[in-house]
C-alpha cells in the first residue's frame, strides 16, 4: 500500500509540473554560458531563462531548456561570462548630458601624447570657434609617458581655430588662446573668487587657470544646451554608459546643477526610452542661511518615489550645506559651529520628511561633525529606516563603525584614486594607502557599495572601478591603495549591494528569479583573467529589463 507520505509526494510532482507546464515559456534562454548570479551563494550557472522584462529561471542547460516554447529565442554563449549589469551607486551623469556627445573623454588614456592627438582629430572635425572640450575624468598622472601640464602654445598647435578647455577634476583648467578669449580672459580680468589665472612675466595669460572658484567660472560660460539636443544627448550618453557595462545608476547632481538637468530624462522615460535606470536625489548647494531657507521650502515639498523603475527620486543630497563641501586636496577640515547650525538645519528637515539622505564626507573633521549632528538627530527621529548614506568617507576609521552600525547607516566608496591616487599620497603621504578603507568596510558588515562619482573627478567605466578595488592600481599603474578587497567582493559591492541604495533590493543587483533581466555577456571571464586585465573588460552585450541595448558590433 503506497504510504500516505509517497502519495503526497506524488501530488506534490504532478502539481509542479503542471505549474511548469502552465507557465508560459521563456521569451529568450541564454545557455552555454558562465552565469555569475551574484546571488547569495554566489553561484554560477549555465542558463537563465527570461521572460518579458525579467528572469524566470537560471541553472543547468537542462533545466533551463524546460522552459523553453515554440517561440523561444536561444542564444548559445559558448562559455561566455554573464554578470548582473552594473550599479553604479553615485554619479554625475545628468549633468554630463550637456557636453557629451561633444566631449572628448580621456578616461582610461594612459599616454599624455595620445591624448593631444585626440584633441588634434577632434578639432579637425570640428566647426571654426566650436569648443573643444575634456571635462574631467582624467589626470596628469595616469599618463605614463610625460605628466607635464598643458601649455597654451601646445595647444594653439593642435587647435588653431578652436577654443579649447581641459578641465583638470575641480583645481585647474587649461585653455588655449580661442578659449581663454571665448571665456573673456585677456590681461585686464580679474581672478575669480577662489581661482587664480596664472601669468607670464609681461602679464599676459599662460593658459592655465587653477584654484575651484577658476573652475567654475570657466565652465559657466560655456553656455547652456538647448532642451532638444539634451534630449538627443542623453539618449547618446545613456548608449555608451550601456556600452561600458552600466545599467543602472544613482545620480547626485553636482555643482552647477540644477532642474532643468531632469527634464531631458523625464522626457526619456516618458517616450519609454531610457536604456539605464536612473535613480537620483536632489542636489542643492545653499551657501548661506538665507539660501538654507529656500531649501527647506524645496525639501518640504519633494517627493521620492513617484516614479518607476526607469527614473526615481530617492531621496536627498549628496550636499547639505555648499560651505562643507570638503575636497580631498586640503589636509584637513573642521566645520565651524555656525556652518553645522546651518548643515544641521538641512540634515533635519529631511528626517522630519523621513527621507532617505546621502551624504559627500571625505575628512576626518567632517566625518566626525555630521556623524554627532546625525546621532543627536536620531534620538528623536531614528534614522535607520531611511538608509542615510555616507559617501566617499575616505578617511573613515574603524571608530566609527559601531556609530554607523547604531544608527543604521550605509556607506557608499569610490574610485576616485583611478586618476587620484598620487594626488591623495602627495597631500596624505601614506596615510593614502588605506584611501578609501575599502578592507574595513568589506569585514564590518556594514551595507556598503561601490561607485565612480564620475564625471569630473573620476572615470565613468564601472571595469576601472572593478580593478581598481581588487589591485590598488590608479590608471597608468601605479599602486596607491593597499585596503584591497577579492574580486568576488568588488563584484557584489558594485551589484547586488548597490540595489539597496536605490530601494530596489528585490528587483535588481543578482541574476535571480523574479529580477529584472539587467545583465552583461562579457568579452572575457570577470572571475578567470589576470586581475591586472579586469579594467580592460567590456561587454559584448548589455540587457536591460530583458531588453538588448548595447551589443558591441552595432555600435
Ligand atoms: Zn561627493
Amino acid at each position: 500500500m503506497p504510504t500516505m507520505r509517497s502519495a503526497l509526494l506524488g501530488l506534490c510532482v504532478l502539481l509542479a509540473s503542471a505549474v511548469h507546464a502552465a507557465a508560459p515559456p521563456a521569451d529568450l534562454i541564454l545557455h552555454n554560458g558562465r552565469i555569475v548570479t551574484v546571488d547569495e551563494r554566489f553561484s554560477i550557472a549555465q542558463a537563465i531563462a527570461i521572460r518579458g522584462e525579467r528572469v524566470v529561471s537560471v541553472g543547468r542547460n537542462a533545466d533551463v531548456e524546460k522552459l523553453a516554447g515554440p517561440s523561444t529565442r536561444r542564444v548559445d554563449l559558448r562559455g561566455r561570462t554573464v554578470i548582473p549589469g552594473l550599479i553604479d551607486n553615485h554619479a554625475h551623469f545628468m549633468r554630463a548630458v550637456e557636453y557629451w556627445p561633444e566631449e572628448v573623454r580621456w578616461d582610461g588614456v594612459t599616454s599624455r601624447k595620445q591624448a593631444l592627438e585626440m584633441i588634434a582629430a577632434r578639432a579637425k572635425r570640428a566647426k571654426p570657434g566650436e569648443w573643444i572640450l575634456v571635462l574631467g575624468g582624467w589626470s596628469l598622472d595616469q599618463f605614463t609617458d610625460s605628466q607635464a601640464g598643458f601649455t597654451r602654445e601646445e595647444l594653439d598647435a593642435i587647435a588653431p581655430d578652436n577654443p579649447v578647455l581641459l578641465q583638470l577634476i575641480y583645481f585647474r583648467v587649461y585653455a588655449n588662446t580661442r578659449g581663454l578669449a571665448a571665456l573673456g580672459v585677456d590681461a585686464g580680468t580679474k581672478d575669480p573668487a577662489g581661482g587664480r589665472i596664472e601669468r607670464d612675466a609681461a602679464g599676459q595669460a599662460t593658459g592655465v587657470m587653477n584654484g575651484g572658484g577658476a573652475v567654475r567660472v570657466a565652465l559657466g560660460k560655456l553656455g547652456e544646451v538647448a532642451h532638444t539636443r539634451m534630449v538627443g544627448n542623453a539618449r547618446v550618453m545613456m548608449r555608451d554608459l550601456n556600452a561600458l557595462g552600466i545599467t543602472t545608476y544613482q545620480d547626485m547632481g553636482g555643482r552647477g546643477f540644477t532642474p532643468r538637468y531632469f527634464e531631458p530624462m523625464r522626457e526619456l522615460d516618458a517616450k519609454r526610452e531610457m536604456t539605464v535606470r536612473i535613480f537620483y536625489n536632489l542636489w542643492q548647494e545653499p551657501e548661506t542661511p538665507a539660501q538654507v531657507d529656500a531649501a527647506l521650502a524645496n525639501i518640504k515639498a519633494l517627493k521620492p518615489f513617484q516614479g518607476n523603475d526607469w527614473f526615481d527620486n530617492t531621496g536627498y543630497g549628496e550636499t547639505l550645506y555648499f560651505p562643507l563641501h570638503d575636497s580631498t586636496l586640503v589636509k584637513e577640515t573642521k566645520p565651524s559651529v555656525e556652518a553645522m547650525a546651518q548643515w544641521r538645519r538641512v540634515a533635519q528637515a529631511v528626517a522630519d520628511k523621513r527621507m532617505h539622505l546621502n551624504v559627500h564626507a571625505q575628512l576626518r573633521g567632517s566625518i566626525e561633525s555630521f556623524l554627532a549632528a546625525i546621532e543627536d538627530i536620531d534620538k528623536t527621529t531614528p534614522v535607520r529606516a531611511f538608509r542615510w548614506t555616507f559617501s566617499h568617507v575616505d578617511q573613515l576609521e574603524a571608530q566609527d563603525l559601531d556609530r554607523l552600525r547604531r544608527l543604521g547607516m550605509a556607506i557608499q566608496l569610490h574610485s576616485r584614486p583611478t586618476i587620484q591616487g598620487v594626488l591623495f599620497h602627495n597631500v596624505y603621504g601614506d596615510k593614502a594607502y588605506e584611501m578609501p578603507p575599502l578592507k574595513l568596510v568589506q569585514d564590518s558588515a556594514i551595507p556598503w557599495g561601490l561607485g565612480s562619482d564620475a564625471t569630473a573627478v573620476t572615470p565613468s567605466n564601472p571595469f576601472y572601478t572593478l580593478w581598481w578595488a581588487v589591485t590598488g592600481k590608479m590608471l597608468g599603474g601605479r599602486q596607491v591603495l593597499k585596503q584591497t578587497i577579492t574580486r568576488e567582493e568588488a563584484l557584489i559591492a558594485h551589484t547586488r549591494s548597490n540595489a539597496y541604495f536605490v530601494f530596489r533590493e528585490g528587483d535588481l543587483g543578482s541574476l535571480q528569479p523574479g529580477k529584472y533581466a539587467d545583465l552583461l555577456v562579457l568579452d572575457r571571464d570577470y572571475l578567470a583573467v589576470p586581475a591586472d586585465e579586469i579594467k580592460d573588460i567590456k561587454p559584448l552585450m548589455t540587457m536591460v529589463g530583458g531588453k538588448v541595448v548595447y551589443e558591441a558590433t552595432s555600435k
